[in-house]
């Protein structure tokens, strides 16, 4: 037993994976093709994608904003939980790795919902704010350059309702967050994002161990 989050060996994770991921057909296959590739680090672990699932339900989400969407495991996630009428902007520069990601939104029939945007982030956030759609989204997934976080944050905050939610991934880096010793630019970015939110009145937060350490923070 213990009163604080254990660390899990490979055999309790195995046993975690088995006992509750209901992973569909297509994104395990999906999963498979982005393991081949040279960013495969990239991915988000299956776990971390039924979560999400899971919350984009429980909210009732509508309308969702991904920032990273890379081959379109997460971006699947978040889809196949909105209604058929339900949209996801993903937000992605590659068109590489978001081919194999439109390849797979149709295969899982959810490519309907999803409009793909192939431009920096921060232009489309941007945009969106131009366009008045201020307090408009219900969900967020932010997943992309780090030395960003902030930016991609406190714009997200302004398009998100009130009750909405905000999920941050990578938010533990791989313990190094935790060394005063490391200071590369993505870890002093993410170490900066998470003080930031920690001190920041207008929301909720619970951070969670689960994969690379997610951020789940609820608009007031
Ligand atoms: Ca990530």
């Amino acid at each position: 037993m213990s009163s604080k989050t254990i660390f899990l060996d490979q055999l309790t994770y195995d046993y975690l994976c088995d006992v509750s991921l209901r992973e569909p057909e297509v994104m395990a296959a999906l999963r498979d093709e982005t393991a081949g590739l040279e960013m495969a680090v990239m991915q988000v672990a299956p776990e971390q994608g039924q979560l999400m699932t899971l919350l984009v339900r429980l909210l009732g989400a509508r309308k969702a904003i991904e920032i990273g969407t890379f081959t379109g495991y997460s971006a699947l996630a978040i889809a196949m939980a909105l209604p058929d009428d339900g949209c996801l902007i993903a937000c992605d520069v590659s068109q590489k790795w978001t081919a194999i990601a439109r390849k797979y939104w149709q295969r899982a029939g959810q490519a309907h919902k999803i409009n793909l945007c192939l431009a920096p982030a921060l232009e489309t956030l941007d945009a969106l704010l131009q366009d008045g759609k201020e307090g408009q989204f219900d969900f967020v997934f932010i997943d992309a350059d780090k030395e960003n976080y902030l930016n991609y944050y406190q714009r997200c905050l302004q398009l998100l309702r009130p009750g909405g939610l905000i999920v941050v991934d990578n938010v533990l880096w791989g313990g190094s967050v935790a060394d005063p010793e490391n200071k590369t630019p993505a870890t002093t970015a993410i170490r900066k994002f998470n003080l930031c939110v920690k001190n920041d009145a207008r929301i909720d937060i619970s951070m969670i161990p689960v994969g690379d350490g997610l951020s789940l923070i609820r608009k007031k």
